[in-house]
């Protein structure tokens, strides 16, 4: 595996919070953290039909525009019951018109695991894929995963996205209940990460 040296590496994000987490995680390993709002990327569009090829797709985007090694995540829920959906369209699925509404796609959600007849507990997981690309066009890739529950009603008003609805294993609370430092310590951002780290600073 192709280690990253100390340097500028850009995170392929215009998520604040993703870019803030990544500069925290990062600093201490000699790396200068710089967002794609900052080299002023355009967000490609998410063409692919998995994780890994839209991660791939906004990092080798990010590299071959910059000359600078590029990271970026594609991430989302899979419920067993709706055949691993709403996967990679777990953001289109909250999309509007007029921005996006995740009460309503948590509501969707909820709608389709009833008309599917599926016994609970509703098993699903989080995803998180992190590709590292090269400007040479080698990438290195880190898949993360949070295994749990769809629960309704929804409950908690922290975090973001579906966080209300997802039990994970090994706890009582939803993401939305927990608080965000513990949220980020066991999350499928912070296995992907982690293996990355190991992988490529470690
Ligand atoms: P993307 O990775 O930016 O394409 O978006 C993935 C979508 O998955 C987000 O918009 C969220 O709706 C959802 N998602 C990913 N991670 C989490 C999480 O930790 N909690 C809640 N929703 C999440």
């Amino acid at each position: 595996m192709r280690r990253l040296e100390a340097g500028r590496l850009l995170v392929a994000t215009h998520n604040a919070g993703k870019l803030a987490e990544m500069v925290q995680l990062l600093t201490p390993y000699g790396v200068t953290v710089v967002g794609a709002a900052e080299m002023a990327l355009p967000e490609p569009e998410e063409t692919g039909t998995t994780f890994v090829e839209n991660a791939r797709l906004k990092a080798h985007a990010a590299a071959g525009a910059t000359g600078l090694p590029a990271l970026a995540d594609d991430s989302g829920i899979e419920i067993d019951a709706l055949d691993g959906a709403p996967g990679v369209y777990t953001a289109d699925w909250a999309e509007t018109g007029s921005g996006r509404d995740f009460r309503m796609a948590m509501e969707k959600t909820h709608t389709l695991l009833l008309d599917s007849g599926a016994a609970e507990p509703w098993t699903a997981r989080f995803c998180c894929t992190l590709v590292l690309a090269w400007p040479d066009g080698v990438d290195a890739v880190f898949a993360g995963v949070m295994p749990g529950r769809v629960v309704w009603p929804m409950r908690g008003m922290e975090g973001h996205g579906y966080d209300p609805i997802f039990q994970p294993d090994g706890h009582d609370v939803t993401f939305g209940e927990m608080d965000p430092k513990t949220k980020n310590g066991i999350s499928h951002r912070a296995d992907a990460t982690r293996k990355f780290v190991a992988a490529c600073l470690g």
